[in-house]
């Protein structure tokens, strides 16, 4: 059987790149944020891709990130771990040229005491309280600061994605603040802080999932085809029902096509019949509920059944798709299964 087929447009990347970076001025640099697998789309041609479309600086989550990362794209860009310097980490930064972005006082200390001398970043709590140190942390390593090779200072918005959510500009003021005295390049903007405007800018932004085409970046090209090959169809008359539970019963005579992907796959159950499989252009409802491995669809008003049926497409967009599941496009794109065959093109 043909695999299920996850299209990625490389193409399309590389142009919401260009386009987040039109939006800041051409002193700031503009980096790119490829943690968990680029978002799931694969970190080897995201990364290259990227690169090639200009890009110089990226950020992972993990250390063990960076490595892969690094392997992928060679020694010709920057890349930041957001996690810090994790103890058990320390071989990793230097075999791969990993910078931290120290985010407490420990990794200060701990980072001073195997890595003098090494680029690092410091990360900042401006208000979102997940990451960073806060002005006092801050304070009570100034004394290590001359000694450290720090590159960059960042922090991160909570509530970017709102903008007219106040923590915004409270964040811009915090962040402000405990940088003032600091001559270091800072970065403050994911996708979200990007759109807010030039205030938000500094130095380097970091957009993320804009690059894959999410929102809040709403403008962005699409990136992601997911196509699911149609293993059997079958017809059944009414009063029957589909899948477990028997949740769906037909109401009229009906063609039922059954399709290789699932919740393991990461097509999430709880979206269920919000969610259609398209024929090129024509929607197809599920119906029943969504298994492991298969999903079924009323495929009764297709002329022509095709063999495989698309559940993200330029319609039903990786968004359109977390709104069907009550999610976010960030846990669509991260979920996206390992049984797919990942197709990289560039139109
Ligand atoms: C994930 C992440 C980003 C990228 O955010 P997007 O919303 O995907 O653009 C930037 N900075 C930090 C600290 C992050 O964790």
């Amino acid at each position: 059987m043909p695999a299920a087929v996850l299209t990625v447009n490389l193409s399309a990347i590389a142009a919401n790149w260009r386009s987040l970076d039109a939006m800041t001025a051409n002193a700031v640099e503009t980096a790119a944020v490829i943690k968990a697998n680029a978002y799931g789309l694969g970190v080897g041609p995201v990364g290259l891709a990227l690169i090639n479309a200009g890009a110089r600086t990226f950020f992972v989550a993990l250390a063990a990130e960076g490595v892969r990362l690094r392997q992928e794209i060679g020694p010709a860009a920057r890349i930041f771990v957001f996690s810090g310097y994790m103890r058990g980490d320390e071989a990793a930064f230097v075999e791969a040229d990993l910078i931290p972005l120290l985010n407490s006082a420990d990794q200060v200390l701990h980072f001073l005491a195997k890595a003098a001398g090494a680029a690092c970043g410091l990360q900042l709590n401006s208000g979102m309280n997940r990451l960073g140190m806060e002005a006092e942390e801050l304070a009570s390593v100034v004394e290590h600061l001359p000694a450290l090779n720090t590159v960059l200072v960042m922090s991160h918005l909570a509530c970017a994605d709102e903008p007219e959510h106040p923590q915004n500009a409270a964040q811009l003021a915090a962040f402000n603040e405990m940088t003032a005295t600091l001559d270091t390049a800072r970065s403050f903007a994911a996708t979200g802080g990007v759109l807010l405007g030039a205030g938000y800018h500094m130095e380097l932004t970091r957009p993320g999932i804009g690059l894959y085409g999410g929102a809040p970046f709403v403008e962005a090209q699409p990136v992601v085809t997911l196509s699911l090959p149609v293993i059997q169809t079958r017809d059944v008359v009414i009063g029957e029902s589909v899948g477990y539970g028997a949740t769906w019963v037909a109401t009229r005579p009906s063609r039922i096509a059954t399709v290789a992907g699932g919740y393991a796959d990461g097509l999430i159950r709880a979206m269920g019949s919000n969610a259609a499989l398209y024929a090129g252009d024509v929607a197809c409802p599920i119906v029943g509920r969504i298994s492991m491995d298969l999903v079924t669809v009323d495929v009764t008003d297709l002329a022509n059944i095709p063999s495989a049926l698309d559940i993200i497409n330029t319609v039903q967009t990786v968004d359109v798709l977390a709104e069907a599941a009550g999610t976010i496009g960030y846990e669509i794109l991260t979920s996206l299964g390992g049984r797919y065959e990942r197709r990289y093109t560039e139109s």
